[in-house]
């Protein structure tokens, strides 16, 4: 079966890191045209998702466009930074209401990036918005502006669609929207068409959830915007490379959104510290093509009458036997 499967990634995957360790950064400092050069010269992506403000503030969106159109790629999703020095408090649940103000323009400023770029969506990332000790917040107060920020910018602009990254913690200690039945509570009670989940792979594993039952939650609820992988170890958001460390749990993963006929990009989130930026994200991709062969020859028929059992080892055996052949 030709494949015509869409594959992106986060335009951070290509840049270089500081830690609180290596506070001189594991390289030198790229630039964003730098950086969407290398997306490119992975071969297999078509699509990026930005953070804005851009990592170079000068830069026009016209230079911008073009270096994407030379790389073929296209833009996805804008990520706004509402979880920098600024927001260390917070961005939907800061105390200070003239930072929730700030972080509302900020977003809305985002809003129309989206549309000159022709993207999908405004990607929410509320890192920031959470807590990091007992007593430290009143839980109803902090709850309830977290779904109102999020509720009114989906109110307020109808014709585009959000996605909710949700994570348990980092940088927050908790956060706010730290799993896929919480964000889902969230959008229950927003209850607005254009706002869904961008559910990463990594973030589910780290949070104790079964990614591939996260995925069918999402999906049953109608909120499955967007996805994207990598790998952990489960103890943090290690950001490793997809299918590295968990591909049984990615194959089903990717068995529940073929089951359920989803249609989307499958993305690279990966923060490749120490390796080489471009062949971390082909050999992801390697791996994501080895996982749609796999799904090619799974027999799902055979697989939903083991279920139907709840037979592990039948069900165990031909998913095994599709994806390692
Ligand atoms: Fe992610
Ligand atoms: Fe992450």
């Amino acid at each position: 079966m030709a494949s015509n499967q869409k594959f992106g990634a986060g335009i951070w995957h290509f840049a270089n890191y500081l830690d609180r360790y290596a506070t001189d950064g594991y390289g030198d400092h790229r630039t964003l045209l730098d950086m969407i050069d290398m997306a490119g010269s992975v071969g297999d992506l078509s699509v990026v998702d930005l953070t804005w403000p851009f990592v170079d503030p000068g830069l026009t969106h016209e230079k911008i466009k073009a270096q994407l159109a030379k790389n073929q790629l296209e833009v996805i999703g804008i990520t706004p930074e509402i979880y920098t020095r600024k927001f260390m408090k917070g961005a939907f649940t800061n105390p200070d209401a003239g930072v929730r103000r700030e972080a509302h323009e900020l977003i809305t400023d985002a809003v129309a990036v989206v549309k000159d770029f022709g993207a999908s969506y405004v990607k929410l990332w509320p890192g920031q918005d959470g807590w990091d000790y007992p007593f430290q917040v009143d839980h109803h107060n902090h709850w309830k502006l977290a779904m109102d920020g999020v509720g009114q910018l989906a109110a307020e602009n109808p014709d585009v669609k959000f996605v909710i990254e949700y994570k348990p913690r980092e940088p927050r200690v908790k956060m706010a929207y730290d799993s896929v039945s919480r964000t889902l509570l969230a959008l229950e009670k927003i209850n607005l068409p254009n706002v869904g989940i961008l559910l990463d792979f990594g973030h589910a594993l780290f949070g104790g959830e079964s990614p591939a039952d996260s995925a069918q939650l999402a999906i049953d609820y109608g909120r499955l915007f967007g996805m994207d992988v990598n790998d952990n170890f489960r103890g943090w958001d290690d950001d490793l490379i997809a299918g590295t460390v968990h591909p049984m749990e990615l194959f089903e993963f990717f068995y529940v959104l073929r089951k359920n006929n989803w249609e989307g990009v499958w993305q690279l989130d990966q923060f490749p510290f120490r390796d080489d930026h471009v062949e971390a994200a082909k050999m992801a991709i390697e791996f994501l093509k080895r996982v749609e062969k796999g799904l090619d020859r799974l027999d799902f028929d055979a697989l939903q009458e083991a279920q139907s059992r709840h037979d592990a080892v039948a069900a165990g055996r031909l998913a095994r036997e599709a994806l390692f052949g």
